[in-house]
């Protein structure tokens, strides 16, 4: 286990398990989100019922959070400020038709002057197209 893991575990409460600790270093790894069928097939030795509990622990605790894209629900490791029933993630997906990718494009945030007027619980803001890595495969 890498030392950053034992402090963004400690950072937010979580116990370390040997699943949690591969998995969140799985995550780490990779710039994509992940559905959970995607990290069942790179742990295909697990069990899916601990792999399901481990996203679903580090999203009530502010570690993960979900995208929803055509109908996926996709996971990727949120900033250091969520926190636990206090997410932040207000920026912008970005899904490529092409590659089926998607990424956090933490430039584009959702504005705050916003939240006066009404109570956000979730913010989910999906653009779709062709990401960059395509386009340039593409020229
Ligand atoms: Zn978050
Ligand atoms: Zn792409
Ligand atoms: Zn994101």
């Amino acid at each position: 286990m890498k030392k950053a893991t034992e402090d963004a575990f400690a950072g937010k409460n979580i116990r370390l398990t040997t699943m949690r600790i591969l998995i969140y270093e799985y995550l780490e790894t990779v710039t994509a989100a992940l559905s959970l069928s995607d990290i069942e097939k790179f742990f295909h030795k697990a069990d899916k019922v601990t792999i399901y509990r481990t996203l679903q622990t580090f999203q009530e605790k502010g570690l993960v959070h979900k995208i929803t894209d055509e109908n996926v629900v996709k996971y990727k490791l949120c900033a250091e400020t969520c926190a636990e029933e206090n997410h932040n993630d207000r920026h912008l997906h970005f899904y490529c038709k092409n590659c089926k990718e998607t990424t956090c494009r933490e430039e584009i945030i959702f504005p705050e002057s916003m939240d006066n007027q009404l109570q956000i619980d979730e913010i989910q803001i999906l653009a779709k197209g062709i990401c960059d890595k395509c386009l340039r495969l593409s020229l």
